[in-house]
Protein backbone atom coordinates (compact mmCIF):
# COMPACT_ATOMS: atom_id res chain seq x y z
CA UNK A 1 0.00 0.00 0.00
CA UNK A 2 1.52 3.40 -0.83
CA UNK A 3 0.12 6.09 1.23
CA UNK A 4 0.65 9.53 -0.98
CA UNK A 5 -0.66 13.06 1.24
CA UNK A 6 -2.28 15.64 -1.04
CA UNK A 7 0.75 17.96 -0.56
CA UNK A 8 2.95 15.30 -1.83
CA UNK A 9 0.93 15.02 -4.83
CA UNK A 10 0.99 18.89 -5.10
CA UNK A 11 4.74 18.37 -4.68
CA UNK A 12 4.51 21.66 -1.83
CA UNK A 13 7.23 21.39 0.63
CA UNK A 14 6.45 20.99 4.27
CA UNK A 15 2.59 20.89 3.70
CA UNK A 16 0.43 19.50 6.97
CA UNK A 17 3.36 17.93 8.08
CA UNK A 18 3.52 18.12 11.94
CA UNK A 19 6.86 18.08 12.36
CA UNK A 20 8.65 16.80 15.54
CA UNK A 21 10.46 19.96 16.24
CA UNK A 22 7.64 22.27 16.49
CA UNK A 23 7.38 23.33 20.52
CA UNK A 24 6.48 26.11 22.61
CA UNK A 25 10.90 27.04 22.34
CA UNK A 26 10.19 27.70 19.11
CA UNK A 27 10.85 31.27 17.43
CA UNK A 28 7.96 32.69 15.46
CA UNK A 29 10.21 32.43 12.23
CA UNK A 30 10.88 29.08 12.76
CA UNK A 31 7.03 28.28 13.57
CA UNK A 32 6.03 29.78 10.72
CA UNK A 33 8.77 27.80 8.31
CA UNK A 34 7.37 24.42 10.21
CA UNK A 35 4.07 24.55 12.03
CA UNK A 36 1.09 23.31 9.49
CA UNK A 37 -1.70 24.03 9.43
CA UNK A 38 -0.16 27.88 10.23
CA UNK A 39 -3.58 29.72 11.52
CA UNK A 40 -4.17 33.03 12.38
CA UNK A 41 -7.56 34.67 13.44
CA UNK A 42 -9.40 38.00 14.76
CA UNK A 43 -11.65 40.43 14.58
CA UNK A 44 -11.45 42.69 11.48
CA UNK A 45 -11.12 45.38 13.95
CA UNK A 46 -9.51 45.88 17.43
CA UNK A 47 -12.81 48.02 18.41
CA UNK A 48 -12.95 48.07 22.05
CA UNK A 49 -10.61 46.97 24.83
CA UNK A 50 -13.29 44.55 26.20
CA UNK A 51 -13.88 43.27 22.57
CA UNK A 52 -10.41 42.64 21.56
CA UNK A 53 -9.60 40.99 24.90
CA UNK A 54 -12.84 38.36 24.44
CA UNK A 55 -12.17 37.68 21.74
CA UNK A 56 -8.59 36.95 21.68
CA UNK A 57 -8.62 34.61 25.26
CA UNK A 58 -11.94 32.90 23.07
CA UNK A 59 -9.58 32.35 20.47
CA UNK A 60 -6.73 31.19 22.53
CA UNK A 61 -8.99 28.40 23.96
CA UNK A 62 -9.71 26.82 20.69
CA UNK A 63 -6.13 25.72 20.85
CA UNK A 64 -5.63 25.53 17.40
CA UNK A 65 -4.53 29.61 16.52
CA UNK A 66 -0.92 30.14 16.74
CA UNK A 67 -1.45 34.35 15.90
CA UNK A 68 -3.71 36.62 16.16
CA UNK A 69 -5.07 39.44 13.93
CA UNK A 70 -6.26 42.93 14.50
CA UNK A 71 -6.95 45.55 11.90
CA UNK A 72 -5.98 49.08 13.84
CA UNK A 73 -5.64 50.91 10.81
CA UNK A 74 -8.86 50.14 8.52
CA UNK A 75 -8.33 51.28 4.77
CA UNK A 76 -12.13 52.17 3.52
CA UNK A 77 -12.98 52.11 0.20
CA UNK A 78 -15.44 55.27 0.85
CA UNK A 79 -14.98 57.79 3.53
CA UNK A 80 -17.33 57.71 6.70
CA UNK A 81 -17.12 54.39 7.49
CA UNK A 82 -15.32 53.21 10.72
CA UNK A 83 -11.07 53.76 9.59
CA UNK A 84 -10.13 51.94 12.63
CA UNK A 85 -9.39 53.46 16.48
CA UNK A 86 -5.96 53.87 15.41
CA UNK A 87 -2.48 53.60 18.05
CA UNK A 88 -4.73 53.41 21.07
CA UNK A 89 -5.66 49.91 20.24
CA UNK A 90 -2.28 49.03 20.26
CA UNK A 91 -1.96 48.74 24.02
CA UNK A 92 -4.55 46.17 23.61
CA UNK A 93 -2.65 44.08 21.56
CA UNK A 94 -0.09 43.79 23.98
CA UNK A 95 -2.31 43.08 26.95
CA UNK A 96 -4.06 39.97 24.70
CA UNK A 97 -0.59 38.89 23.75
CA UNK A 98 -0.05 39.02 28.06
CA UNK A 99 -3.11 37.07 28.71
CA UNK A 100 -3.09 34.42 25.92
CA UNK A 101 0.79 33.92 24.91
CA UNK A 102 0.20 34.17 21.44
CA UNK A 103 1.69 36.85 19.50
CA UNK A 104 -0.47 39.91 17.14
CA UNK A 105 -0.22 40.46 13.93
CA UNK A 106 -1.56 43.92 12.45
CA UNK A 107 -1.88 45.49 9.02
CA UNK A 108 0.43 48.62 8.29
CA UNK A 109 0.08 51.17 5.40
CA UNK A 110 2.65 54.29 6.39
CA UNK A 111 5.93 54.21 8.01
CA UNK A 112 4.33 55.83 11.11
CA UNK A 113 2.40 52.92 11.27
CA UNK A 114 5.28 50.45 10.94
CA UNK A 115 7.57 52.58 13.59
CA UNK A 116 3.62 52.52 16.34
CA UNK A 117 3.61 48.73 16.31
CA UNK A 118 6.91 47.91 16.49
CA UNK A 119 6.72 50.39 19.38
CA UNK A 120 4.24 48.19 20.97
CA UNK A 121 6.27 44.82 20.51
CA UNK A 122 3.53 43.85 17.22
CA UNK A 123 5.10 40.57 16.47
CA UNK A 124 4.04 40.15 12.72
CA UNK A 125 2.99 43.26 9.85
CA UNK A 126 0.93 42.48 7.04
CA UNK A 127 0.67 44.62 3.81
CA UNK A 128 -2.73 44.93 2.69
CA UNK A 129 -4.86 44.35 -1.13
CA UNK A 130 -4.45 48.40 -1.11
CA UNK A 131 -1.15 48.91 -0.64
CA UNK A 132 0.09 45.96 -2.33
CA UNK A 133 -1.79 47.72 -5.72
CA UNK A 134 0.89 50.88 -5.16
CA UNK A 135 4.33 50.40 -5.13
CA UNK A 136 5.09 53.61 -3.42
CA UNK A 137 3.61 53.04 -0.45
CA UNK A 138 5.37 49.19 -0.74
CA UNK A 139 8.09 51.25 -0.58
CA UNK A 140 7.69 53.20 2.21
CA UNK A 141 6.47 50.14 4.03
CA UNK A 142 9.71 48.57 3.05
CA UNK A 143 11.93 51.15 3.83
CA UNK A 144 10.18 52.07 7.49
CA UNK A 145 11.40 48.11 8.22
CA UNK A 146 14.90 48.11 7.42
CA UNK A 147 16.74 46.58 9.77
CA UNK A 148 13.70 44.94 11.72
CA UNK A 149 13.46 41.26 12.11
CA UNK A 150 9.88 40.79 12.53
CA UNK A 151 7.60 38.59 9.68
CA UNK A 152 6.00 40.36 7.09
CA UNK A 153 2.78 39.16 5.40
CA UNK A 154 1.51 40.16 1.72
CA UNK A 155 -1.41 40.17 0.62
CA UNK A 156 -2.36 39.98 -3.02
CA UNK A 157 -3.64 43.16 -5.12
CA UNK A 158 -6.84 44.00 -5.57
CA UNK A 159 -6.43 43.84 -9.17
CA UNK A 160 -5.18 40.33 -10.64
CA UNK A 161 -1.94 40.94 -10.89
CA UNK A 162 0.94 39.08 -9.88
CA UNK A 163 3.58 41.43 -11.05
CA UNK A 164 2.41 43.97 -8.63
CA UNK A 165 2.23 41.29 -5.97
CA UNK A 166 5.76 39.78 -6.72
CA UNK A 167 6.98 43.51 -6.78
CA UNK A 168 5.77 44.01 -3.12
CA UNK A 169 7.54 40.92 -2.41
CA UNK A 170 10.75 41.69 -3.91
CA UNK A 171 10.55 44.89 -2.30
CA UNK A 172 10.41 43.60 1.45
CA UNK A 173 12.66 41.36 0.69
CA UNK A 174 15.32 43.98 -0.56
CA UNK A 175 14.13 45.88 2.83
CA UNK A 176 16.26 42.69 4.60
CA UNK A 177 13.62 40.62 5.59
CA UNK A 178 14.10 37.21 5.78
CA UNK A 179 10.46 36.00 6.87
CA UNK A 180 7.76 36.48 4.31
CA UNK A 181 4.59 35.21 3.51
CA UNK A 182 2.23 35.88 1.21
CA UNK A 183 -2.18 35.92 1.64
CA UNK A 184 -4.46 35.44 -1.05
CA UNK A 185 -7.51 37.17 -0.43
CA UNK A 186 -9.13 37.03 -3.53
CA UNK A 187 -9.68 39.75 -6.61
CA UNK A 188 -11.93 42.05 -7.01
CA UNK A 189 -13.84 42.23 -10.31
CA UNK A 190 -16.35 43.87 -11.76
CA UNK A 191 -20.49 42.75 -11.53
CA UNK A 192 -21.77 40.25 -9.68
CA UNK A 193 -20.31 37.10 -8.57
CA UNK A 194 -21.08 35.08 -5.58
CA UNK A 195 -17.52 35.93 -3.82
CA UNK A 196 -16.63 39.35 -2.24
CA UNK A 197 -13.48 38.98 -3.73
CA UNK A 198 -13.20 35.94 -6.62
CA UNK A 199 -10.66 33.52 -5.47
CA UNK A 200 -9.21 32.85 -9.18
CA UNK A 201 -7.66 29.80 -7.99
CA UNK A 202 -4.83 29.61 -11.15
CA UNK A 203 -3.52 32.91 -10.13
CA UNK A 204 -2.92 32.11 -6.85
CA UNK A 205 -1.45 28.75 -7.91
CA UNK A 206 1.09 30.22 -10.00
CA UNK A 207 2.49 33.02 -7.36
CA UNK A 208 2.88 29.51 -5.24
CA UNK A 209 5.10 28.01 -8.10
CA UNK A 210 6.76 30.84 -8.51
CA UNK A 211 7.51 30.97 -4.64
CA UNK A 212 7.55 26.80 -3.63
CA UNK A 213 9.53 28.12 0.14
CA UNK A 214 7.13 30.71 1.37
CA UNK A 215 4.56 30.90 3.36
CA UNK A 216 1.33 30.55 1.36
CA UNK A 217 -2.19 31.58 3.47
CA UNK A 218 -5.77 31.84 2.40
CA UNK A 219 -8.16 34.56 4.18
CA UNK A 220 -11.31 33.20 3.21
CA UNK A 221 -12.96 36.12 4.91
CA UNK A 222 -12.21 38.51 2.37
CA UNK A 223 -13.07 35.97 -0.65
CA UNK A 224 -16.25 35.26 0.50
CA UNK A 225 -18.11 38.05 2.11
CA UNK A 226 -20.09 36.07 3.59
CA UNK A 227 -20.40 32.82 7.02
CA UNK A 228 -21.84 30.78 4.53
CA UNK A 229 -19.50 30.00 2.17
CA UNK A 230 -16.45 30.02 4.79
CA UNK A 231 -16.30 26.17 5.19
CA UNK A 232 -16.12 25.35 1.36
CA UNK A 233 -13.37 28.00 1.10
CA UNK A 234 -11.49 26.88 3.77
CA UNK A 235 -11.58 23.11 2.56
CA UNK A 236 -10.65 24.07 -1.44
CA UNK A 237 -7.56 26.17 0.18
CA UNK A 238 -6.71 23.06 2.05
CA UNK A 239 -7.37 20.68 -0.72
CA UNK A 240 -4.71 22.90 -2.69
CA UNK A 241 -2.27 22.19 0.19
CA UNK A 242 -2.35 25.83 1.31
CA UNK A 243 0.01 26.10 4.07
CA UNK A 244 -2.78 27.77 6.46
CA UNK A 245 -5.78 30.34 7.20
CA UNK A 246 -5.83 33.90 8.54
CA UNK A 247 -9.73 34.32 9.29
CA UNK A 248 -12.01 36.74 10.88
CA UNK A 249 -13.18 36.20 14.37
CA UNK A 250 -15.71 38.24 16.73
CA UNK A 251 -17.21 37.60 19.74
CA UNK A 252 -20.48 38.86 18.43
CA UNK A 253 -20.07 39.68 14.81
CA UNK A 254 -23.05 40.92 13.75
CA UNK A 255 -22.33 43.99 15.55
CA UNK A 256 -18.84 44.08 14.54
CA UNK A 257 -17.69 47.96 13.34
CA UNK A 258 -16.54 46.80 10.06
CA UNK A 259 -16.61 43.54 7.83
CA UNK A 260 -19.68 42.19 9.99
CA UNK A 261 -21.31 39.86 7.55
CA UNK A 262 -17.90 37.67 7.01
CA UNK A 263 -16.95 37.75 10.72
CA UNK A 264 -17.94 34.98 12.64
CA UNK A 265 -17.54 33.82 16.36
CA UNK A 266 -14.66 32.02 17.69
CA UNK A 267 -17.31 29.01 18.79
CA UNK A 268 -18.16 28.78 15.18
CA UNK A 269 -14.69 29.06 13.95
CA UNK A 270 -13.26 26.10 15.96
CA UNK A 271 -16.69 23.77 14.51
CA UNK A 272 -15.38 25.14 11.01
CA UNK A 273 -11.74 24.32 11.91
CA UNK A 274 -12.73 20.50 13.23
CA UNK A 275 -15.63 20.10 10.04
CA UNK A 276 -11.95 20.24 8.00
CA UNK A 277 -10.43 17.30 6.43
CA UNK A 278 -6.64 18.99 6.76
CA UNK A 279 -4.78 15.87 5.59
CA UNK A 280 -6.15 13.49 3.18
CA UNK A 281 -4.45 10.59 2.73
CA UNK A 282 -5.12 8.57 -0.44
CA UNK A 283 -4.56 5.16 -0.48
CA UNK A 284 -2.88 3.70 -3.41
CA UNK A 285 -2.40 0.03 -4.36
CA UNK A 286 0.50 -1.01 -6.93
CA UNK A 287 -2.40 -1.26 -9.65
CA UNK A 288 -4.15 1.83 -8.58
CA UNK A 289 -0.79 3.25 -8.93
CA UNK A 290 -0.15 1.63 -12.43
CA UNK A 291 -3.67 2.72 -13.87
CA UNK A 292 -2.93 5.95 -12.58
CA UNK A 293 -0.20 6.33 -14.50
CA UNK A 294 -1.31 5.08 -17.70
CA UNK A 295 -3.95 7.32 -17.59
CA UNK A 296 -1.20 10.32 -16.77
CA UNK A 297 1.11 8.97 -20.05
CA UNK A 298 -2.03 9.20 -22.28
CA UNK A 299 -2.47 13.06 -20.93
CA UNK A 300 1.28 13.67 -22.13
CA UNK A 301 0.68 12.25 -25.28
CA UNK A 302 -2.16 14.21 -25.78
CA UNK A 303 -0.25 17.25 -24.60
CA UNK A 304 2.14 16.87 -26.82
CA UNK A 305 -0.25 17.15 -30.04
CA UNK A 306 -1.69 19.95 -28.51
CA UNK A 307 1.79 21.67 -28.58
CA UNK A 308 2.57 20.48 -32.15
CA UNK A 309 -1.06 21.33 -33.22
CA UNK A 310 -1.21 24.92 -31.34
CA UNK A 311 2.56 25.60 -32.95
CA UNK A 312 1.26 24.49 -36.51
CA UNK A 313 -1.89 26.41 -35.84
CA UNK A 314 0.60 29.52 -35.29
CA UNK A 315 2.58 29.11 -38.46
CA UNK A 316 -0.67 29.12 -40.19
CA UNK A 317 -1.75 32.49 -38.55
CA UNK A 318 1.61 33.83 -39.52
CA UNK A 319 0.94 33.36 -42.94
CA UNK A 320 -2.64 35.21 -42.89
CA UNK A 321 -0.43 37.90 -41.35
CA UNK A 322 1.89 38.35 -44.03
CA UNK A 323 -1.27 37.67 -46.58
CA UNK A 324 -3.08 41.01 -44.51
CA UNK A 325 0.25 43.05 -44.75
CA UNK A 326 0.10 42.14 -48.18
CA UNK A 327 -3.71 43.49 -48.81
CA UNK A 328 -3.38 46.50 -46.20
CA UNK A 329 -5.69 44.96 -43.53
CA UNK A 330 -6.54 45.16 -40.32
CA UNK A 331 -5.28 42.29 -37.82
CA UNK A 332 -8.77 41.70 -35.90
CA UNK A 333 -11.65 40.97 -38.31
CA UNK A 334 -14.23 40.93 -35.63
CA UNK A 335 -16.44 39.02 -38.07
CA UNK A 336 -14.36 36.10 -38.72
CA UNK A 337 -13.44 35.84 -34.79
CA UNK A 338 -17.32 36.12 -34.19
CA UNK A 339 -17.92 33.33 -36.49
CA UNK A 340 -15.26 31.12 -35.25
CA UNK A 341 -16.37 31.86 -31.81
CA UNK A 342 -19.36 30.83 -32.70
CA UNK A 343 -18.62 27.65 -34.69
CA UNK A 344 -16.55 26.23 -31.82
CA UNK A 345 -19.02 27.17 -28.92
CA UNK A 346 -21.66 25.32 -30.86
CA UNK A 347 -19.21 22.43 -31.26
CA UNK A 348 -18.15 22.00 -28.05
CA UNK A 349 -21.63 21.41 -26.73
CA UNK A 350 -21.55 18.30 -29.02
CA UNK A 351 -18.39 17.27 -27.57
CA UNK A 352 -19.30 18.09 -23.71
CA UNK A 353 -16.86 21.27 -23.40
CA UNK A 354 -18.41 24.39 -21.90
CA UNK A 355 -18.86 27.62 -23.36
CA UNK A 356 -16.76 29.61 -21.00
CA UNK A 357 -13.71 26.91 -21.42
CA UNK A 358 -14.00 27.27 -25.20
CA UNK A 359 -14.16 30.60 -24.87
CA UNK A 360 -11.96 31.07 -22.63
CA UNK A 361 -9.17 28.68 -24.62
CA UNK A 362 -9.59 29.95 -28.15
CA UNK A 363 -9.29 33.73 -26.46
CA UNK A 364 -5.72 33.18 -25.54
CA UNK A 365 -4.97 31.53 -29.05
CA UNK A 366 -6.43 34.47 -30.78
CA UNK A 367 -4.45 36.58 -28.44
CA UNK A 368 -1.37 34.91 -28.97
CA UNK A 369 -2.73 34.87 -33.24
CA UNK A 370 -2.90 38.69 -33.05
CA UNK A 371 0.28 38.89 -31.05
CA UNK A 372 2.28 37.41 -33.68
CA UNK A 373 0.20 39.19 -36.81
CA UNK A 374 1.25 42.11 -35.19
CA UNK A 375 4.70 41.24 -35.31
CA UNK A 376 4.91 40.16 -38.96
CA UNK A 377 2.72 43.52 -39.56
CA UNK A 378 4.14 46.04 -37.59
CA UNK A 379 7.84 44.32 -36.28
CA UNK A 380 9.37 43.51 -39.48
CA UNK A 381 8.40 39.74 -39.12
C1 LIG B 1 -8.29 43.04 6.47
O1 LIG B 1 -7.58 42.02 6.54
O2 LIG B 1 -9.06 43.41 7.35
C2 LIG B 1 -8.25 43.81 5.21
C3 LIG B 1 -8.54 45.11 5.16
O3 LIG B 1 -7.98 43.04 4.20
P1 LIG B 1 -7.67 43.33 2.64
O4 LIG B 1 -6.40 44.13 2.62
O5 LIG B 1 -7.50 41.94 2.13
O6 LIG B 1 -8.87 44.01 2.08
MN1 LIG C 1 -11.75 42.87 7.19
Amino acid sequence: MCCYRVSQIFNFSNIFMMDQRINNQMTLSEKIQLKRPFIIAGPCSAETEEQYISTALQLADLGKIDVLRAGIWKPRTRPGSFEGVGSVGLPWLQQAKKLTGLPVAVEVATAKQVEDALAHDVDIVWVGARSTVNPFSVQEIADALKGVKIPVLIKNPINPDLELWTGAFERIQKAGIESIGLIHRGFSSYGNTEYRNAPMWHLAIEMRRRHPEILFLNDPSHICGNRHMLQDVIQAAVDLAYDGIIIESHIDPDNAWSDASQQITPAVLGEMLNNINWEKEINLTPSDERALNELRDQIDQMDDELMLLLSKRMKVSDKIGHYKKEKNMTILQMKRWNDILERLTRKGDKLNLSDDFIVRYFNAIHMESIRRQDSVINGGG
